[in-house]
């Protein structure tokens, strides 16, 4: 029997996310959320989907990511899914920084966690988490390939002069200061559904594709290949997002530090975790954020119309990059959800060839779907993300090809 499944690990600072897929049928046999590893309010969240049994919660300490990915082993092993079983092909873990040198999906080996440690100072929140996830899985399965999917990849193919800052080259290189971008698993994954669903290869399109969850980015994809992207050296840049600033004048960090008082620290904690749609109104979740402002609340309603503005300065910017454009593609939580959101994106930019369809925008549903008229030169599409079964498709492939 040759084994067809994929458990994906997502191994966040306090969080592991898994999804066992099975690659026969591209079908989820289990779900979970271990949550606030480290502290003694724990919790793992596990839903075998396969043969049912229904959802189970473990509550109490795991003291750290070994502890978590022992209880999630153990829980799926009581469903008779456990890491020992002769089904599992791979573990797929989801790496957010690759850098320069890991543009694709690797095998996991010491030289490659040597690389994924030396670049944690350029992602110092992610990649500790994710060297530790994959230590674990090996110890619980020193037999198992392993392999790591890494957020940079997609924008790796990105031009010198979208990835270079104009700042001197030397000190630049010396830091590895460039543009990485990041959610480059859920761009090329939605990309590649994006051509499907206009019935062309991948090569032939043109896309703007905008990953709008709590964190935010843009992309500008030619012909399969991302020719620009929002977020940077780290995930800060670009798109006004739940808790992120976005672009700002990086002078602003110097005034801070030297009109407020505040120390690096401080203002990399304000412009990471109390900007953006929670700074400006107190809230991050878009659907509160409407909620009020059908009250009538105007700080809601500022937040809303600065988040929107910024899109449509990327909307426009990624029109010129590319010269042409097939379609503007919506994912993730605000972007699959989110008509009004779409709807105010889009609004004004039919000079460009770009419109919504009113009743296609509202209608919701969990399929790709294009929700412009049929009279638009450039569709508007909303394509639901997965990066899961983005990590599980190229995780198996790399051990298959073998
Ligand atoms: P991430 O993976 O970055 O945590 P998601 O892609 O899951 O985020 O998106 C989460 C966000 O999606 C929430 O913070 C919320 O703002 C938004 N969201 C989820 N559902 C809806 C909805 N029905 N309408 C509007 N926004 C939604």
């Amino acid at each position: 029997m040759t084994p067809t499944r994929v458990l994906v690990l997502n191994s966040g600072s306090s969080s592991v996310k898994y999804q066992l897929i099975d690659m026969a049928d591209r079908s989820r046999l289990a779900v979970g959320l271990a949550e606030r590893i480290g502290e003694e309010t724990s919790a793992l969240h596990h839903e075998p989907l396969a043969g049912g049994g229904g959802k189970r919660e473990r509550h109490g300490r795991l003291a750290d990511h070994d502890a978590a990915l022992e209880a999630i082993a153990e829980e799926l092993a009581a469903d008779g899914m456990g890491l020992d079983s002769p089904e599992l092909a791979v573990i797929g873990h989801r790496v957010v920084h690759g850098g320069l040198k890991l543009t694709v999906p690797t095998l996991v080996d010491d030289a490659m966690l040597k690389e994924i440690e030396r670049l944690i100072p350029v992602a110092p929140l992610h990649n500790p988490a994710n060297v530790t996830g994959i230590r674990t899985a090996q110890r619980l399965r020193p037999d198992l390939p392993q392999v790591a999917v890494f957020d940079t990849a997609f924008h790796s193919a990105m031009p010198e002069h979208a990835a270079r800052y104009a700042i001197d080259v030397e000190t630049a290189d010396a830091h590895r200061v460039r543009r990485y971008g990041f959610h480059g698993t859920s761009h090329a994954y939605v990309s590649r559904k994006a051509a499907e669903l206009l019935g062309k290869d991948p090569s032939e399109v043109n896309l703007i594709v905008l990953h709008l969850g709590n964190g935010a980015s843009a992309s500008a994809v030619r012909g399969g290949r991302c020719e620009d992207t929002s977020m940077g050296l780290t995930p800060l840049e670009g798109l006004v997002m739940g808790t992120r600033s976005g672009d700002i004048d990086p002078a602003v960090v110097f005034h801070l530090g030297r009109v407020a008082g505040m120390s690096m620290d401080e203002v990399d904690e304000l412009l990471n975790k109390r900007s953006g749609l929670l700074g400006l109104c107190g809230d991050n979740d878009m659907r509160q954020i409407r909620r009020r402002m059908a009250e009538g609340d105007a700080a809601a309603r500022l937040a809303f119309d600065i988040y929107i503005h910024r899109l449509k300065k990327y909307i426009g910017a990624y029109y010129a990059v590319l010269g042409t454009v097939d379609a503007v593609v919506f994912t993730a939580g605000v972007g699959e959800n989110s008509a009004p959101v779409r709807e105010a994106a889009v609004a004004g930019l039919e000079e460009l060839g770009l419109a919504v369809d009113g009743e296609l925008n509202a209608a919701g549903g969990k399929e790709a779907r294009l929700i412009s008229p049929s009279y638009a030169r450039v569709k508007v599409a909303v394509v639901p993300t997965d990066e899961e079964l983005e990590i599980a498709e190229q995780s198996y492939a790399l051990v298959a090809s073998r």
